[in-house]
């Protein structure tokens, strides 16, 4: 039987919750990457751009990209990967993959990609040196379950990369949240004609473990040497850890 998540501050049935998400990134996806810049005033990249940084990906490394959406992470993988690498895209969202894909293809560039849920992997066991997930652990209904899978498909050694809204330092939270709750929302509506799935993605950032939380929650499925970077305050966290 199912039990009950959350998904913003909704309780919904287990079974429902991803394909509530599903309809959100349906609704957002030809909008994507232009409310990330307009949301975060371009601060994504940056955030990105140090997850890059961290990952350290070398020639001839494997890298699966987990809730890849439009790619961003996954295209910069691949430029440290080579050709000898192997850098996969993944979503369980088809018109977010397609994005992805197309985006890569404009550019010259094709990867393997496939579409699957984070919580059954299709990859073999102690396969990839590295795995990462940007902004998608927060929407994923188990997450300990999607947790676990990063783990198993991390060759011994392999690092995981977490990139994800986190809780912001307090004395910020009063002008992060009208930010969130009012400028958000309306920002949805106006570029996307979609307020409500904008409002799902602040709420969804207050029910997401904060920093301490998700770093239990990584040590509980199997993963070990957890730390984490916090990011503009707060407002966003990259973990890091590894299958040892
Ligand atoms: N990683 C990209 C980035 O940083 O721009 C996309 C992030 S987007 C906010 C979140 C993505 O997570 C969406 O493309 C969504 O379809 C995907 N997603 C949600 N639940 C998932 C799941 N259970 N398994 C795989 N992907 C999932």
């Amino acid at each position: 039987m199912n039990g009950k998540t959350h998904f913003g501050y909704e309780q919904v049935d287990e079974g429902e919750k991803a394909r509530k998400v599903a309809d959100v990134f349906d609704s957002v996806a030809s909008k994507y990457d232009l409310m990330n810049d307009l949301m975060s005033a371009g601060m994504h990249r940056a955030w990105k751009a140090f997850t890059i940084a961290i990952a350290g990906i070398r020639p001839g490394e494997r890298v699966l990209d987990v809730a890849s959406g439009s790619g961003d992470l996954a295209r910069a993988f691949a430029r440290g990967a080579g050709t000898n690498g192997e850098v996969w895209i993944t979503d369980i969202n088809r018109a977010m993959l397609e994005r992805g894909r197309d985006r890569l293809l404009n550019e010259g560039r094709a990867l393997p990609l496939a579409q699957c849920n984070a919580e059954h992997l299709p990859f073999p066991d102690d396969y990839f040196d590295c795995v990462s997930v940007a902004f998608g652990l927060r929407n994923m209904t188990r997450k300990e379950a999607a947790l676990a899978e990063m783990r198993r498909v991390l060759r011994p050694g392999g690092r995981l990369l977490v990139l994800e809204f986190s809780r912001v330092w307090q004395p910020l939270k009063p002008v992060y949240d009208w930010y969130s709750f009012k400028v958000l929302p309306w920002l949805g509506s106006k570029i996307a004609d979609d307020a409500d799935s904008y409002r799902y993605l602040a709420e969804s950032i207050r029910m997401h473990p904060d920093q301490e939380q998700l770093k239990t929650l990584m040590e509980q499925a199997g993963l070990e040497r957890v730390e984490y970077f916090n990011l503009s305050a707060g407002v966003v966290a990259l973990h890091r850890a590894f299958k040892i």
